[in-house]
């Protein structure tokens, strides 16, 4: 494909923590051409935008503007970060209505100007969310999809690095399944440097048991909830993440990222949208490849997606 002829536009749906940090990182990274922001908020949006324009010179020319749905038309990638967060003492499933609630009204909002550009949902719970919009819009399968466990793979590789103390460049591991406490980390696909991890631990010396993987996996599932704790939202982590997949999409760079999407036989699964190991491309999901799971690894992903599809069934 001759990139020059590539438009990259980006509309970014919700100008708070994480769509500011997204648009700021796609900036940083000059991924798009142009990165508009919408938000129920004008002055939010406009506030942001100008804040990351008048770092232009330093970084490269990225426009970057306030806007409305109107320009989800004909844009190349539809990113939605408008959500809350869940308030204290908030059920999880008071949590899910509302955010629901939200965001069918900016699907209502986008769908008079869609022209078919690929959807990445950030806002939570995304799996839920990424069924729903599915559900109401009818588009091709994998155009839309979420960050799902991109995330929390990052988080493990992070784990990872620092318990073998090595470089996050030399960790290959994959967290799949629900983004939220029903993730899994597919402890049998970890590689360092290539080499599977049982064998890197054993010429290696290094302990390696179910103690030392249930600890990981806790460490990392508890990482946002530490993040909250701490500074009351999380941003910067998701936003480097949408701007791997952002990438993907508006410069067509295919790569493998463990996303949610609507599942179609996956592990044995369907009606529920969870992360796989998937290829991301101009298209959006343009195909899963399920990494191969142990029997208990099998068992946590139908469990993850009864959990899901239980949510689900409550917002029919
Ligand atoms: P925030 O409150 O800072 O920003 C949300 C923005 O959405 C606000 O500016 C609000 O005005 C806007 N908004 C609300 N309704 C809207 C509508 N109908 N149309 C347009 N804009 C609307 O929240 P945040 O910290 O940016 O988090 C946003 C979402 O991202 C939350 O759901 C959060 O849980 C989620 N999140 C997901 C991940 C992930 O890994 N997937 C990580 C961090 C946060």
């Amino acid at each position: 494909m001759n990139k020059e002829n590539v438009r990259r536009k980006i509309v970014i749906i919700g100008a708070g923590f994480v769509g500011s940090s997204v648009a700021y990182a796609l900036t940083l990274r000059n991924i798009a051409h142009e990165i508009v922001l919408v938000d129920i908020d004008r002055d939010k949006a406009e506030g942001e935008a100008l804040d990351i324009r008048h770092g232009m010179p330093s970084i490269g020319d990225t426009v970057v503007c306030a806007g409305e749905f109107s320009d989800c038309a004909e844009c190349d990638l539809i990113i939605i970060t408008a959500g809350v967060g869940r308030k204290p003492g908030q059920s999880r499933r008071d949590l899910t209505a509302e955010n629901i609630g939200i965001m069918q009204s900016v699907i209502d909002s986008i769908k008079p100007y869609y022209t078919g550009s690929v959807i990445l949902i950030i806002s939570n719970p995304v799996d839920v969310l990424t069924y729903k919009v599915n559900e109401w819009l009818d588009i091709p399968n994998g155009r839309v999809f979420s960050s799902g466990c991109s995330l929390d793979t990052s988080r493990l590789v992070s784990c990872l690095a620092e318990y073998f103390n090595v470089s996050t460049r030399l960790v290959d591991a994959v967290v799949i399944g629900e983004h939220g406490d029903a993730q899994i980390p597919v402890w049998s696909a970890v590689r360092i440097a290539g080499v599977p991890i049982a064998q890197y631990c054993e010429e290696s010396e290094i302990i390696w048991n179910d103690r030392i993987q249930n600890d990981l996996a806790l460490k990392t599932k508890k990482m946002g909830a530490g993040i909250i704790k701490r500074k009351g939202k999380t941003n910067y982590g998701i936003a480097t993440c949408a701007c791997d997949i952002a990438d993907s999409v508006v410069n067509n760079k295919p790569a493998i990222f463990s996303v949610s999407s609507v599942l179609h036989g996956e592990y044995g699964q369907d009606n529920a949208a969870l992360s796989v190991p998937s290829v991301v491309d101009a298209s959006g999901v343009s195909r899963t490849i399920p990494v191969p799971l142990s029997e208990n690894e099998l068992a946590d992903y139908s469990n993850a997606a009864g959990a899901v599809r239980k949510l689900l069934a409550e917002f029919k």
